[in-house]
């Protein structure tokens, strides 16, 4: 287990999360949900427990913006309010988990891609890098 520290891009909040091994990796997520949020092809997370994340500085500043999800339920992302960074979200129908961003992570430049998900929605013109599933990987 690492632990390994993320921020927003103004600075003003700061977090904290701890890795196993194998969650020292990117997911790519090419859902368009996605694409709007980040304004890019896709995005890079992982799924952890709600307890290994740790906002470290301006927890009590992060806004909550919630939307459904293909699911139905509703997915709740906390940002930072200054530069609309998204630290991480959180699915009701993940229960306990929530999902980083990874690319926050200082020192995620040599995080490896681990899978995938929403391929059905990838570019035509981005290349495989991991196993790619169509929606999410069978639970
Ligand atoms: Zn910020
Ligand atoms: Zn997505």
């Amino acid at each position: 287990m690492t632990t390994y520290t993320g921020s927003c891009h103004c600075g003003q909040t700061a977090w904290e999360a701890k890795l196993e091994k194998d969650q020292a990796s990117h997911v790519l997520c090419h859902c368009d949900a996605c694409k709007k949020l980040s304004g890019s092809a896709f995005t890079l997370n992982q799924i952890i427990p709600k307890d290994a994340i740790k906002v470290t500085k301006g927890a009590d500043s992060l806004k909550n913006y919630k939307y459904k999800g293909d699911s139905g339920n509703s997915v709740n992302c906390y940002y930072c309010p200054n530069c609309t960074t998204h630290a991480y979200h959180h699915q009701e129908v993940m229960g306990d988990k929530v999902i980083l961003r990874t690319a926050l992570l200082e020192k995620a430049g040599s995080f490896e891609p681990a899978a995938e998900v929403y391929g059905k929605d990838r570019y035509k013109w981005e290349k495989e890098v991991a196993t790619t599933f169509n929606v999410m990987p069978p639970s």
